[in-house]
C-alpha cells in the first residue's frame, strides 16, 4: 500500500493509503562524491508497464481520454506523462482530484503537468503525484502546487511530514479572473514571439554565432527555440570536469530529442593538474581567490577557446537571477571579447521559463525535481528552500556580491 499525505492550510497530515503497482527501479545519485562525474555511469530507470495505480479513495480513475468522453462529477482523472493536458481546459471543474503519474523520478513531464494546470489552466482541485514519488521530491513537488502526494511503501511517513513541513505556504493561490489569464497568456505569447525574432536576427547578422549553454533549463528553451526555427546558430557547452552526471545526462537527450550535436569543450588538463596540485581538488571552498582561479581553469578559458572566431553569442541569463543581474540587457557588447553578447531571455521569469518548457515539452534537468534552481558544478551546487533567492545554492560560503563564475563579468556595454 502507498501512503496518501495531503498539505493544506493547516500543514501536512497523513490521509489514507491506496493499493499500488510494484514501483520502477529507484535511481541512485550517480555522483554522490566531488569526483569526475564523467567516469560515473547514469542509471537507467525501467518504467513501470501501465498506470502506476487503479483506484483512489473515492472509486476507479479515469484516464484523460475515459474523462473527455464522459466526465463523472466528482470523478477523478490519472494523468499519463504523455497526455497533453490542455484538452482538459473545458473539463476540470467536475474533477474531486487530478493525480499525475511520475514513470521515472524527477519526471520533467509531471512537473510541466502540473504547472500547466496550476498557472494556465488555473485548476485549483487536489493534484496529486503518484507512481514513482520519493519523499525528498515532495518539497520540489509541492512548489509547483502538488498538494497530495502518494507515497511508496518503502518511503519514510516521517522523513515525508517534516520535508512538507518546511512547505508552510501551501498552493492556495486565489483563482485568476479570466481576464486576467487570457492577458498573461498573450503576454506570454508575446514573449516567445520575441525570443524568435531575437534569435533570428542574431543568426542572421552574426558571425557564426553561438549559445553558451550551460544545459540550464534557461538555456535549454533557447536549445528549443533554435531547434524548432532550425536556426544557423551553434550550441556549446562547458564540460567542467566538476558537473553533476544529471546535468551531463542532457547532452545525449538533446541529441535525441532535437538531432543536435553539441560541443563539449573542457579545462587545460595542465592547468587543472597545476591547479590540483597547488590548492588541491576542492580549493575553492578555502577562498575566493582560490574559487575564482578554478572556475578561471575550468570555465572562462575553455568558453574563451569556444567563442574564437565568432562575432556574437548567447546566453541564457535573466535579471531575477541575481542581485548581480539586476541591470541585465537584452544585447551588449562585450567589449573585452570584441563581440556581441545576447541576452534574450533577460526578461524572462523563473515561471515563464516553466511555462515554455511546458508548453513544448523541453528535456529538463532532473536535479530540478529536488529543489535545485540555479545549477553549476556538483560541489558548488546545492538545492535552496522555496521563497530562497536562488544564487544561496551556488557558492554558499561567498558573499553574495561576489557569486559570478568570470564568465559574464567582462565589462560590456549596452547596445
Ligand atoms: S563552480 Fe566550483 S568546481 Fe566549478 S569551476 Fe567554479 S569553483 Fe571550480
Amino acid at each position: 500500500m502507498s501512503l496518501i499525505l495531503e498539505l493544506d492550510a493547516t500543514g501536512p497530515r497523513i490521509a489514507g493509503e491506496q493499493a499500488e503497482r510494484p514501483a520502477p527501479t529507484p535511481a541512485k545519485p550517480a555522483n554522490a562524491g566531488h569526483g569526475d562525474v564523467r567516469k560515473k555511469i547514469v542509471p537507467v530507470v525501467k518504467p513501470p508497464a501501465g498506470p502506476s495505480a487503479t483506484a483512489w479513495e473515492g472509486g476507479v480513475y479515469l484516464s484523460m481520454q475515459q474523462w473527455r468522453d464522459g466526465a463523472e462529477q466528482g470523478g477523478a482523472i490519472l494523468l499519463q506523462p504523455a497526455d497533453d493536458v490542455r484538452a482538459l481546459a473545458d473539463r476540470l471543474d467536475s474533477a474531486a482530484l487530478i493525480a499525475v503519474d511520475f514513470h521515472r523520478i524527477g519526471d520533467g513531464r509531471g512537473y510541466s503537468h502540473a504547472f500547466m494546470l496550476r498557472e494556465r489552466l488555473n485548476y485549483r482541485g487536489r493534484l496529486r503525484a503518484l507512481g514513482a514519488v520519493t519523499a525528498d521530491q515532495l518539497f520540489a513537488l509541492a512548489r509547483v502546487g502538488f498538494d497530495s502526494f502518494a507515497l511508496r511503501a518503502d518511503q519514510s511517513a516521517e522523513t515525508a511530514l517534516a520535508a512538507l513541513n518546511t512547505f508552510s505556504v501551501p498552493y492556495q493561490g486565489a483563482p485568476v479572473a479570466g481576464a486576467n489569464a487570457a492577458r498573461e497568456e498573450a503576454n506570454f505569447n508575446a514573449r516567445i514571439r520575441l525570443l524568435e525574432r531575437a534569435l533570428t536576427a542574431i543568426a542572421a547578422d552574426a558571425t557564426r554565432p553561438a549559445l553558451a549553454s550551460s544545459l540550464s533549463a534557461e538555456d535549454m528553451v533557447i536549445t528549443d527555440a533554435i531547434a524548432r526555427l532550425k536556426l544557423p546558430i551553434d550550441v556549446f557547452t562547458l564540460d567542467t570536469g566538476r558537473l553533476h552526471a544529471e546535468t551531463l545526462a542532457l547532452i545525449p537527450e538533446i541529441k535525441s530529442r532535437y538531432g543536435l550535436d553539441i560541443d563539449v569543450h573542457r579545462p587545460d588538463e595542465n592547468a587543472v593538474s597545476a591547479y590540483i596540485s597547488a590548492h588541491g581538488a576542492d580549493g575553492f571552498y578555502e577562498g575566493l581567490a582560490q574559487r575564482k582561479l578554478c572556475c578561471t581553469i575550468r570555465k572562462v578559458a575553455p568558453l574563451n577557446r569556444a567563442l574564437e572566431g565568432r562575432s556574437a553569442w548567447i546566453t541564457g541569463q535573466r535579471r531575477d537571477q541575481a542581485a548581480t543581474r539586476g541591470a541585465l540587457e537584452e544585447a551588449e557588447r562585450d567589449e573585452v571579447r570584441g563581440m556581441g553578447k545576447f541576452n534574450p531571455l533577460a526578461a524572462w521569469s523563473w515561471g515563464d521559463v516553466l511555462a515554455y518548457a511546458a508548453r513544448f515539452d523541453v528535456p529538463m534537468n532532473a536535479l530540478y525535481a529536488r529543489g535545485y534552481v540555479s545549477i553549476g558544478c556538483e560541489p558548488c551546487t546545492k538545492a535552496v528552500r522555496p521563497g530562497e533567492d536562488p544564487r544561496n545554492g551556488r557558492w554558499w560560503w561567498e558573499n553574495k556580491d561576489s557569486k559570478e563564475c568570470g564568465l559574464h563579468t567582462n565589462a560590456t556595454v549596452t547596445r
